[in-house]
């Protein structure tokens, strides 16, 4: 399996009570395959701002990039920036007491507990992006959509109508399940299961 590239902060080399930015890119190939449907159009660009206390180093940034998708509605491709905020406090400790720290910090919400002198910030920019995407692309929060009978785009013709009614030529037919349809929902209504 491919590695993926390393985001280093060495903590040997740096010292307490500073802080400390860390600036770059990830190439969309070293990062796409974390992504669902979403294509990127442009490298993921970071910038982390990190500061070591004692024990602690707390880390907060943002990352940036453009990605494209179809539209939930129409399904035309649709290019959107992300951009996403990190927000992490990595706690030096051993398996040992990792979990008396655990219950201290617990209101904290993204806590990573290191050993050693370096950490890797990768999965802390990684995160930050895939949260940051919305559930649904749009291509305009107007979007019309598509027929659901044809699959017409609505957005390019906004007066198209289907008449899906148009196979029911006997209006007998027609009217009388119409008149079984409101007797269903009488029925629904005293039972109240509606
Ligand atoms: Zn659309
Ligand atoms: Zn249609």
């Amino acid at each position: 399996m491919k590695e993926n590239p390393k985001i280093i902060f060495h903590l040997s080399d740096s010292e307490t009570n500073q802080q400390y930015q860390m600036k770059g890119t990830i190439k969309k190939k070293d990062f796409e395959g974390f992504l669902e449907t979403e294509q990127p159009l442009t490298d993921l660009s970071y910038t982390i701002m990190i500061f070591k206390a004692k024990d602690e180093v707390f880390v907060n940034g943002t990352v940036e990039c453009r990605l494209e998708d179809l539209c939930y509605r129409c399904l035309k491709p649709t290019a959107q920036n992300i951009k996403g905020d990190i927000e992490a406090a990595y706690i030096y400790g051993n398996e040992n007491d990792t979990i008396l720290k655990e219950k201290e910090l617990e209101s904290l919400e993204n806590v990573i507990y290191y050993v050693g002198s370096e950490i890797d910030l990768f999965d802390r920019v990684i995160e930050a992006l895939i949260t940051a995407i919305p559930q649904r692309f749009l291509c305009d929060e107007n979007c019309k959509g598509l027929c659901p009978f044809c699959g017409e785009d609505l957005n390019e013709n906004p007066n198209h109508t289907c008449e899906p009614a148009e196979s029911f030529e006997g209006e007998n037919v027609f009217s009388k399940l119409s008149a079984l349809k409101d007797n269903l929902n009488d029925d629904q209504d005293n039972n109240q299961n509606g």
